[in-house]
């Protein structure tokens, strides 16, 4: 008998799914593992649970972002050789129904962590008839594994960051492969268009950022040579812009998060470590927000701490539709209203200030809220959006607590001193000296004057007391939570 092992290596026909959280050609390990095993069909399915007019124009700036994206994937891919395959329908009668007609005999995508992207993943590895493989790369870490001493999830960030950097294994991102093999007749002759924005009811927003691989490489390249090394001073300045812009990328997979931590490890030096450690650390509660969700999927609907629920939010209408419409006579609270609608982003000190004022100084639910941010936010991320609604209003994990109730004229004062950003937001009183813009109602009236700013017309009057407010709200939560102990 030869003692020799000869390999003979299968040649497999495998499903390349992407969906929707990595539109990348590199760093893309199911496309990697395929091409290792035969010929790869890469394929996108337009699934009527996201991509249903009625639904898509319930977030239109992701929309967007994402048929950019996917439109520049499929050049991408074409100019490697392959295709990406288009089809609509449901994804778990569709995959299974395509894998018997095009004689796939593996399907490799990544995995997700949203509960019901896990179930949909379950369903449809019950309906195939071949292997379904999910790669890890979401997050930096697979969510779900860190565990404490006792085997348990964690539950306070800086032991999780700390079990993170000392635990977790990041292998450095995967090059883009040279080239794929062509895609079968038998899928092409399936394929559909992309559909375009106006298909879906949408109007297309020419403030967003631009979706895709080329464009994201050209922020996180920005990034590096402007902000990176300053971050840790810049990334609380509300008028500055000196954080990454990173956050839609790394949402939809245009960029992989290790790719990100990979590049901007060797920025470090002695002056910029603090803030390389700080951009890691921000990186990190992305993975902390994620591993709560894989744990605790019932997040999405109800408080991550029990004595919150059943709270009694007032809800007001008309102080919802004032927050809503960047009217609430608070300029920091209107600017992040306006940033928001007019251009799917906000500034994360803006993020915090603003929930924190409608969940304590208006109590209304926080989870309205979140729908509110998800509807409008290019990067609206389930799992990051509710870890930061929660920890705003306290009910969360490692959460602010609730006894702090952040002051919208404070915050203002030290983190934009000079009311860029409220002056960029809100032209009503651009005009105004610094140190009134963000209590415009204390200016004297020659001041008011002098800056053509009649309060109570063209901006309101606050809608609320700042004071009476926070005492309410304290009042409010205190009882609550010491019923519910
Ligand atoms: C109420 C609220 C809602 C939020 N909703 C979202 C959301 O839907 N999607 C989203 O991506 N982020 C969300 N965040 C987190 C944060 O505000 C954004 O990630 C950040 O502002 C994006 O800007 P950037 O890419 O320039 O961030 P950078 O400061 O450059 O940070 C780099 C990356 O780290 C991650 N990150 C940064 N801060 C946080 C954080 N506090 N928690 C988790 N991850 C973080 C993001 O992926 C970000 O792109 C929310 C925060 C709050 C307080």
């Amino acid at each position: 008998m030869c003692s020799q092992m000869i390999t003979v290596k299968r040649v497999h026909r495998t499903l390349v799914w992407f969906r929707g959280k990595d539109l990348r050609v590199s760093d893309h390990e199911p496309l990697i593992k395929a091409l290792e095993d035969g010929e790869v069909i890469p394929l996108f399915v337009f699934d009527p649970y996201f991509f249903h007019p009625l639904r898509a124009r319930k977030l239109p700036h992701r929309m967007q972002f994402l048929l950019e994206s996917i439109s520049e994937l499929a050049d991408n891919l074409a100019s490697h050789g392959s295709r990406l395959v288009c089809v609509s329908g449901s994804s778990v009668a569709v995959v299974p129904e395509l894998v018997q007609k095009w004689g796939v005999t593996q399907v490799f995508a990544h995995r997700w962590t949203e509960p019901f992207g896990r179930i949909r993943d379950a369903r449809i590895a019950d309906a195939l008839s071949v292997p379904f493989k999910l790669y890890e790369g979401e997050t930096l870490h697979p969510p779900g594994t860190l565990r404490t001493g006792k085997g348990a999830p964690y539950s306070v960030f800086t032991p999780f960051s700390k079990a993170l950097r000392s635990q977790a294994r990041i292998s450095a991102p995967l090059p883009p492969p040279e080239s794929i093999t062509p895609v079968p007749e038998v899928a092409l002759s399936d394929s559909e268009n992309i559909p375009a924005l106006e298909d879906l009811g949408i109007e297309r927003n020419p403030s967003l950022q631009n979706g895709g691989e080329t464009a994201a490489r050209h922020r996180l390249k920005l990034f590096l040579k402007t902000h990176a090394s300053s971050y840790a001073s810049g990334r609380d300045q509300l008028g500055a812009s000196a954080t990454s812009r990173l956050s839609a990328d790394i949402k939809f997979g245009t960029l992989s998060v290790r790719s990100i931590w990979e590049k901007i490890a060797p920025l470090k030096t002695e002056t910029s470590a603090e803030s390389i450690e700080t951009f890691k650390t921000e990186l990190i509660w992305r993975d902390f927000a994620y591993s709560t969700l894989w744990d605790r999927p019932e997040v999405l609907k109800q408080p991550f701490r029990p004595q919150w629920e059943g709270f009694p939010w007032q809800n007001d209408p008309e102080d919802w539709k004032a927050w809503t419409e960047g009217r609430t006579g608070y300029p920091v609270i209107d600017a992040a209203a306006r940033e928001l609608r007019e251009t799917g982003f906000v500034h994360n000190r803006a993020r915090m200030i603003t929930a924190s004022f409608l969940c304590k100084h208006l109590l209304i639910d926080y989870r309205r809220g979140e729908s509110h941010f998800l509807k409008y936010l290019t990067d609206g991320d389930w799992a990051q959006n509710n870890a930061g609604w929660q920890w705003s209003a306290g009910s969360g994990c490692d959460a602010q607590p609730y006894f702090r109730v952040f002051n919208p004229f404070s915050q203002g004062e030290k983190f934009d001193p000079e009311g860029k950003y409220v002056r960029r937001w809100i032209p009503e009183i651009k005009l105004l000296p610094s140190r009134y813009i963000y209590r415009p109602w204390t200016a004297p009236e020659a001041v008011l004057d002098k800056a053509g700013i009649s309060l109570g017309g063209d901006y309101p009057l606050p809608i609320v007391d700042h004071a009476m407010a926070r005492e309410r709200f304290l009042r409010v939560a205190k009882a609550h939570l010491k019923r519910n102990e």
